[in-house]
């Protein structure tokens, strides 16, 4: 059976028509109408015949698509019910894919997608970007790499060095979990409608361990949020958000060779685990 390409303004715009369907901004609806960006998407994630991905919101089933056609299996998580009757029309054709509804903020990502590896790949609805990669990485689920549409913004921030504005406590988790890349730049005009915003394809390779080792994770993340939690003030300062007293921060940086009057947009994740480890060890 020959499906015609979703990814195109024309069949995107009938298939709205017909099931009568209006995008809802709220839930971050953009759907893509370029086929050589769904085509990206789908070799930027190196797809191979029968390997699970996991996709974040099918919407009319446009990327759903490109990942079937390239021998994927396929689970796709929807929210939005209207779109669940579209879905079975426009992917109907398709046995590799499953979809299910729900909110992949809540769904039990490990039991519906029952592999012992998959990818995650995305054109993510922006409102919640950050909730879902985090959310993903962290429940240390066996994903092999993340392929994300994401805002420009968000992707620089995600590969950010040490020194620049874009530099935060995003950048240091996506890094610490993944190496992470930007792939391509996307314009508003490849989707419908077109945001107001840049997007950028952003690829995320799960690490085997951390990219710096640390006695206390926690601890380390800690650290981290308290070090930019106010950007313009020095580690001696911001650090004291931990809850802890001046003196023993002095005491830490110290032992960890970090100079206090330093801000934690210079830090490299090396120094931040420092930092965190001296304050393990530390007595009290
Ligand atoms: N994949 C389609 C494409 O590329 O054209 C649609 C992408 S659109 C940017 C984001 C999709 O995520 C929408 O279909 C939206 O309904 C869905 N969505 C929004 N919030 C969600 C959530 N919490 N869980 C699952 N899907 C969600």
């Amino acid at each position: 059976m020959i499906q015609p390409v979703i990814a195109k303004r024309d069949v995107t715009k009938h298939i709205l028509k017909r099931f009568d369907i209006r995008m809802s901004k709220k839930l971050g609806q953009n759907f893509l109408i370029d086929e050589g960006i769904v085509n990206g998407i789908v070799s930027a994630a190196n797809i191979k015949e029968g390997e699970t991905v996991l996709e974040i919101g099918p919407g009319i089933g446009t990327l759903t698509q490109g990942l079937a056609e390239a021998g994927a299996k396929v689970v796709a998580v929807e929210l939005d019910s209207r779109l669940l009757e579209v879905l079975k029309q426009t992917l109907g054709g398709y046995e590799n894919v499953r979809v299910v509804h729900g909110d992949i903020l809540k769904v039990d990502v490990a039991k519906e997608v029952e592999s012992e590896k998959f990818k995650v790949v995305a054109n993510l609805p922006y409102y919640i970007t950050t909730p879902i990669i985090m959310g993903l990485i962290e429940q240390r689920l066996p994903i092999e790499l993340l392929v994300t549409m994401v805002q420009k913004e968000v992707a620089l921030r995600m590969v950010a060095s040490p020194g620049g504005k874009d530099y935060g406590a995003l950048s240091v988790s996506v890094q610490y979990f993944t190496k992470a890349e930007i792939m391509f730049d996307v314009p508003p005009n490849s989707f419908m409608p077109p945001p107001g915003v840049d997007s950028a394809v952003i690829r995320c390779i799960l690490r085997d361990k951390p990219a710096v080792e640390v006695m206390d994770e926690k601890m380390f993340f800690r650290v981290v949020k308290a070090a930019f939690s106010q950007r313009r003030k020095t580690l001696n300062n911001a650090l004291k958000t931990m809850g802890i007293a001046g003196d023993k921060i002095a005491l830490a940086l110290e032992a960890a060779g970090v100079d206090g009057m330093r801000r934690g947009e210079t830090l490299a994740l090396e120094e931040f685990a420092a930092i965190a480890d001296a304050m393990v060890k530390q007595p009290g």
